[in-house]
């Protein structure tokens, strides 16, 4: 699965040599154990700029108070910049209606939301999921009763779509499948999956976690039937998260969570249920948060996605390129990788060097990586790999980063 490559960046590719938007980040500009902070492990989490910390505080400081329930100006004021953030999201990723667009706690509940509702609805059943999945769209399903198929994964690291569409029975409730890797870093074919399912009459849910921070991603042109994804990996504050779902479905799944803002009427007999989105959204909502995760797509959108996607694909190709002149270098799927237009994170081992130790002389170093599973257990099997080291890329992150984690594993490899 290592081919060997040495893949210049596109030529159309501008190159940021100073990363984007570097100075609006100062947690970029500290150090560890004396040496320049070098972070590396966005897929885990991205840093924040000022501009959305800033909001925070602010609205913390002039307009708190609880949204939807009070007719006062400030709870008024937190509902307007709450419901604002929903049309953000629905611009952001293109969605057709604000009804569309719950706010969950990030792309797991997001992903248990929808496993809870559907189970409830009708129990029992199948879901199709891939090889490369997340924990987070394993075990919501389990948890619910569904039994899992999983769409093969070729050693390449592509899916394999003709063993995909034999999964289908009269039993299948479900595929769900990330558009980006979270470890291989490999751009899902997503297109095909959802039409051959949608052939099936088969829902569709994306795992966006890692696709929406580096990539346009269009609600009605992909066609999907839900979507998920978490702010934290795309800016934002920690703890929101976003549900799309086409609203004809939407409309057919029962609460998710029962109390405040969910209900219509409730009584000691019988309780009637609100309208979309709010049905889904029980108790008092992140509403910092939500406008919050509004500053940072403002932000992404204000540099242009294209743009951070073009930036965050020359670092993925030069990763590749400079980590694959190393000795004892093996990395995942670089080929589908490459192949896949992907600004993903590019996972690796270098022979004889425990992933835990490489990552834990880096992070001396000052590079921060991810090390281990990642949450992705079955994928480790099939690579036949009990962890790896993971790279991954942030728009304010420079090529000069990567000559940093080059001559960091280097300078490791020495040492062993
Ligand atoms: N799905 C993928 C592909 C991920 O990479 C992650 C987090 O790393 C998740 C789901 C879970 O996201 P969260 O922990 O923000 O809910």
């Amino acid at each position: 699965m290592n081919a060997k490559v040495n893949t210049p960046a596109p030529a159309s590719v501008p190159t940021f040599a100073d990363g984007i938007g570097r100075a609006d980040f100062p947690i970029l500009s500290r150090t560890v154990y004396g040496r320049p902070l070098v972070y590396l492990d966005n897929a885990a989490t991205t840093q924040k700029p000022r501009q959305v910390v800033e909001a925070m505080v602010d609205e913390y400081y002039n307009a708190n108070a609880n949204v939807h329930r009070g007719v006062h100006y400030l709870s008024r004021q937190a509902t307007d910049l709450h419901e604002q953030a929903r049309d953000t999201v629905r611009q952001f990723i293109h969605a057709r209606s604000t009804t569309e667009i719950i706010f969950t706690r990030g792309t797991t509940e997001a992903i248990n939301l929808l496993a809870s509702c559907m189970a409830r609805r009708k129990q029992g059943g199948e879901v199709i999921v891939s090889a490369m999945e997340h924990h987070s769209n394993i075990v919501p399903w389990q948890l619910n009763g569904f039994k899992l198929k999983v769409i093969p994964m070729t050693d390449e690291g592509e899916l394999d779509l003709d063993a995909y569409d034999t999964l289908f029975t009269p039993e299948t409730r479900a595929v769900s499948v990330a558009q980006v890797s979270n470890v291989l870093g490999v751009v899902n074919p997503i297109d095909r999956i959802i039409s051959i399912a949608h052939s099936h009459g088969v829902p569709v849910v994306i795992d966006g976690a890692q696709s929406t921070p580096h990539m346009a991603v269009d609600m009605i042109e992909m066609d999907c039937d839900y979507f998920a994804f978490s702010s934290h990996k795309i800016y934002g504050p920690t703890g929101v998260g976003v549900l799309y779902g086409k609203e004809q479905l939407l409309d057919q799944l029962p609460p998710y969570q029962g109390g405040g803002e969910m209900i219509r009427n409730v009584s000691f007999d019988h309780t009637t249920f609100n309208d979309l989105p709010y049905r889904f959204e029980a108790g008092t909502p992140d509403y910092i948060g939500t406008h919050a995760l509004a500053v940072a797509l403002d932000y992404v959108s204000g540099i242009g996605i294209e743009t951070i996607h073009r930036h965050e694909q020359d670092l993925t190709h030069y990763a590749i390129e400079r980590l694959s002149q190393i000795q004892g270098m093996h990395i995942y799927a670089p080929d589908t990788l490459l192949a896949s237009a992907s600004a993903g994170p590019v996972s690796f081992n270098i022979r004889g060097i425990h992933h835990l130790d490489l990552g834990t002389l880096l992070d001396r170093l000052g590079i921060a990586v991810r090390t281990g599973h990642h949450c992705a257990e079955p994928l480790m099997h099939r690579l036949g790999a009990e962890g790896t080291v993971r790279a991954s890329f942030a728009l304010y992150n420079t090529r000069a980063d990567i000559d940093t984690l080059a001559a960091g594993i280097e300078r490791v490899c020495h040492m062993f």
